[in-house]
């Protein structure tokens, strides 16, 4: 009955439309950059290249300083995000390949088809979803998004393709073609792929206005080939180096799509009740130019350089603004935050690995999210517990230590030095490992990269670039 007055009075007050929208469940959009360097972005101290949207992000939202992604390289880290859970315990550990582990088969290699993603989620909770950009979670159909969790789907099922369309008027396979739901667009048709995702974006927000929608934008961008606009690499005269020129060029094209993509949300209304989750996939890959400042080690390694990534979000009727946030966060943390940050349920009956961080960013949590992190990729395997980092990769390399309070660069092994803190952190990742599957497909380069990016001696992008 009191609700039922209340409901004639915002009516008859003129207030239902304010009323609707005020009450109504926040869109939810994550954003995802691919193989960007850590200190390519202003907020996180990059200089050389301007990102102002990403930065206006930072400036009014939370910016996290110890944010990693679950995954090295690019389809084992996107399934982390995706599901919110550690995608070991799915057999997801390595990037797609052809390399099916018996009893698994070609037609296994994917995100296991048992797990819902976060699209399943929000879908369960009233949302219309859309997956733009890269897939990269299995080249078969029964992995597409349009039957994971996403009503609409725009983009690449593959790993990395040509920003431009291809000169033979044809994607050298379907996985690299470009998909608008289940129909190829003609590579004549297509101009600059980071506009075109902002493009079906920013069309996308404006078709689905009235009701709450979850958005996977998930460039490729800066992933290589380094297919620059040439307007854009113009602006960079004072970049000599060519390939660095076109990636400071391909992240304007980001930085300025992620600012029309606001600019959209501020025009229909819609920026206030919108969580915006900015994440890089894996640190800066060995062959993009770009920079991960004075975290060691590169893209496919268990160096901070390979898991340590961007990462704010941004959501301005609950996250706080310019906050800058140290306590260690996980890429797993997206799925639950967004389905909290839309007051919804979990879908039953699957484990999450993650956290809702939107009472830990409002100060109503005190303590640190996460305790320990945990990280495996065939024979290299780390965890982080507080500041201390252990990397442990085969019985040739020795066991490493670091205390990245102190050594954030992981320049001082002090597995000889702190012996019991050496061995709780193995014990811990044994026991972690304990929980997860082994993969169900292997990586074409085997163990041997990753034992030779795990040695000491082996520093810097020329010495990396080896082993890939
Ligand atoms: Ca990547």
């Amino acid at each position: 009955m009191k609700k039922l007055i209340l409901i004639a009075l915002v009516i008859a007050l003129g207030g239902w439309p304010a009323y609707a929208q005020h009450t109504r469940k926040p869109n939810v959009i994550v954003i995802v950059s691919d193989d960007a360097g850590y200190a390519d972005f202003g907020c996180y101290g990059g200089k050389e290249i301007p990102t102002p949207h990403v930065d206006d992000l930072a400036k009014n939202g939370t910016l996290f300083t110890d944010a990693y992604v679950s995954a090295s390289v690019c389809a084992p880290s996107r399934a982390g995000i995706l599901t919110g859970m550690y995608q070991q315990r799915f057999g997801f550990e390595h990037n797609i390949s052809e390399l099916p582990v018996q009893p698994y088969t070609h037609e296994d290699v994917g995100m296991d088809v048992k797990i819902k993603t976060i699209g399943n989620q929000m879908q369960h909770n009233g949302y219309k979803t859309i997956a733009i950009g890269k897939w990269h979670q299995g080249d078969l159909p029964q992995y597409f998004p349009t039957k994971r969790g996403f009503d609409e789907f725009y983009g690449f099922v593959g790993g990395h393709r040509n920003f431009f369309g291809y000169k033979d008027g044809k994607a050298p396979s379907d996985i690299l073609a470009l998909y608008d739901n289940d129909k190829i667009i003609p590579e004549k048709e297509i101009g600059y792929l980071t506009d075109m995702f902002t493009d079906k974006a920013i069309s996308f927000v404006k078709k689905n206005k009235e009701k709450p929608f979850f958005m996977y934008l998930a460039y490729n961008a800066v992933h290589v080939p380094m297919n620059a606009k040439k307007e854009l690499m113009d602006r960079f005269a004072h970049i000599t180096d060519p390939g660095r020129k076109a990636y400071a060029a391909m992240m304007v094209s980001m930085d300025d799509g992620i600012g029309n993509l606001v600019k959209t949300l501020k025009e229909q209304n819609l920026y206030e009740n919108t969580l915006i989750v900015f994440i890089n996939d894996n640190g800066a890959a060995t062959g993009n130019y770009s920079d991960n400042g004075k975290l060691r080690g590169l893209k496919g390694s268990k160096w901070e350089g390979g898991i340590r990534v961007a990462y704010i979000m941004q959501y301005p009727n609950q996250i706080p603004a310019g906050k800058v946030y140290r306590n260690m966060v996980s890429a797993l943390d997206i799925m639950p935050t967004a389905v909290g940050a839309a007051n919804g349920k979990l879908i039953e009956g699957q484990v999450t690995d993650g956290k809702n961080l939107i009472p830990y960013l409002n100060n109503e949590i005190k303590k640190a999210p996460h305790q320990d992190l945990f990280w495996r990729r065939g024979i290299a395997a780390a965890v982080r517990s507080d500041n201390w980092k252990l990397i442990r990769s085969g019985n040739s390399n020795p066991v490493l230590l670091f205390n990245l309070k102190k050594d954030i660069s992981e320049t001082k092994n002090l597995a000889a030095k702190h012996p019991a803190k050496t061995k709780k952190l193995l014990n811990k990742l044994e026991a972690w490992e304990k929980t997860v599957d082994n993969p169900h497909w292997l990586s074409p380069y085997g163990d041997s990269n990753q034992i030779m990016k795990h040695r000491m001696e082996v520093i810097g992008r020329e010495m990396e670039m080896k082993y890939p």
